[in-house]
């Protein structure tokens, strides 16, 4: 029997709002233990919540830009559960009226028609502390984190395979970035899924049981995590049992996923209305005020860079891949007005370099207008590409200007005539027996003599002038 797998996703976002949902404390990470902690995410008795307007403001956007309704009027819910980690005993979450439903975005897999995947919903709440073991006798309890702000994207069961549910995920990853409402930084956990796996026979109009896999926190273990546990669910089938529903962790170690808890132990979580938090009431005008602050979107800035500057479409994907680089790359393409060499010297050495160095491109030391300001050089012909690519590499370890450095270590390119020829006279003269060879028709030998001309000039010599004179000499 053939079985086809469907997939449901169901994100967190963590926001990077200065302060927490329900308090004023910071969500700056790494401070001592508890040091960012107040009544309020303590959970003392009596202390009461005031909701963040920052975080409903990043619902809002994240809503619009994946296509949600924004709900008029919805409802905080307490989502009660027991752990060490979690002080008031309940988590604030919304429930039955989230501040997004009913959104889609459309995903392309490579190779296949583009496809549209619903959004259930998006809504807001807090995450919980942290658990510290090993501290000799005993483990702490850190609430830095409880209380950071989070919203929750959860997908329809449309996926069909790992690789849509990747195409889904890096393009939800691009959204919440460019909008600026989370750092995306997956291994630290501030963009992490979990992924709802089944099968069911092909044709079949029912779905099969699902198997839930907690927490995975980067794409590639997202693609190995869901393709494992369908393969394994077929397996099972095959042989004649069944799935049962259940909560599974992914091992990254190992690329398999292990039970974590059944339905048995599975949380009945008695959601009810928290009756410390009115409803939220969002009016229309700022939702429309929202929509206007928008930043531009992946989709729509790809598109502006291929009619606008004229790049390829490839070009345009790799520019526009986080917001970051896009801007580097339109600035350094503005200043320059060469969008098609700032394209090419942006994927290449800039992207070349910080690769080797491991760096992103926030930090990369030589600045758009500088980037720029050397791309002039090259048009102008007052350095070739190939020295260029000297000069930028003295720009990133000196920060200097690109005309300082190629006036100290004397790079400007030589198209004086005298001064090739000299050069030129002095190689044929040096070579005398590959100048016979050359005439006797081994045309060859060409490439030689311009290479050990410009060696002789230190690169800096204008190629095609010395393509020329050399022709005439090697006649004469
Ligand atoms: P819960 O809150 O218990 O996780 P939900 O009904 O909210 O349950 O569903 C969570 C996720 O599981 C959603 O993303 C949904 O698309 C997905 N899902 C639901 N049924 C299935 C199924 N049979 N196979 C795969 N995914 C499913
Ligand atoms: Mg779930
Ligand atoms: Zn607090």
């Amino acid at each position: 029997m053939n079985y086809q797998p469907v997939i449901g996703l169901e994100v967190h976002v963590q926001l990077n709002t200065r302060s927490k949902i329900f308090c004023g404390c910071s969500t700056r990470f790494g401070a001592e233990p508890n040091a960012h902690t107040c009544p309020v995410c303590l959970g003392l008795p009596g202390a009461l919540p005031v909701l963040n307007r920052q975080v409903v403001e990043s619902a809002i956007m994240a809503g619009l830009a994946t296509n949600c309704a924004i709900a008029h009027k919805s409802i905080f819910a307490r989502k009660n559960y027991f752990y060490p980690d979690l002080p008031k005993g309940y988590q604030i979450s919304q429930f039955e009226q989230p501040i997004c439903e009913k959104g889609w975005l459309d995903i392309q897999v490579e190779g296949q028609p583009p496809k549209r995947i619903g959004i259930t919903r998006i809504h807001m709440e807090e995450d919980a502390g942290k658990l510290v073991h090993g501290l000799g006798n005993g483990s702490g309890v850190d609430l830095n984190r409880a209380g950071t702000p989070l919203l929750e994207v959860v997908s329809e069961p449309d996926f069909r395979s790992a690789d849509e549910a990747v195409a889904y995920l890096k393009q939800l990853h691009q959204i919440v970035t460019y909008l600026g409402i989370c750092d995306g930084n997956m291994e630290e956990g501030s963009f992490r899924c979990d992924a709802n796996v089944s099968v069911m026979p092909v044709g079949s109009a029912t779905f099969g049981t699902r198997a839930e896999i907690k927490n995975v926190n980067s794409f590639k273990f997202v693609k190995a995590a869901i393709e494992y546990e369908i393969t394994r669910q077929i397996d099972l089938l095959s042989d004649g049992g069944t799935v049962v529903q259940e909560t599974r962790l992914f091992d990254p170690a190992t690329g398999t996923t292990r039970s974590m808890r059944g339905k048995e132990e599975a949380h009945d979580y008695r959601y009810f209305p928290d009756p410390d938090l009115v409803p939220l009431v969002i009016s229309a005008e700022w939702v429309e005020r929202t929509k206007k602050e928008l930043p531009e979107l992946p989709d729509v800035k790809r598109q502006r860079f291929i009619t606008e500057l004229g790049l390829s479409e490839y070009d345009a994907e790799v520019l526009t891949s986080s917001r970051s680089l896009a801007a580097y790359f339109e600035e350094t393409a503005a200043v320059a007005h060469n969008p098609k060499a700032a394209a090419n010297w942006v994927m290449g050495e800039v992207t070349r370099t910080l690769n080797d160095r491991g760096l992103a491109i926030n930090s990369c030391p030589v600045p758009p207008r500088r980037l720029a300001d050397l791309l002039h050089l090259i048009d102008k012909g007052a350095i070739s590409n190939n020295i260029a690519k000297k000069v930028f590499e003295a720009m990133w370890q000196s920060g200097k200007e690109p005309a300082a450095i190629v006036e100290e270590q004397g790079m400007a390119q030589v198209s004086d005539t005298g001064a090739i020829e000299a050069a030129i006279d002095q190689i044929l003269a040096a070579n005398q027996g590959q100048v016979e060879e050359y005439r006797s028709g081994k045309e060859k030998v060409f490439g030689f003599f311009v290479g050990q001309v410009m060696r002789a000039m230190k690169g800096t010599a204008n190629p095609a002038v010395v393509n020329e004179l050399l022709l005439n000499k090697l006649k004469g």
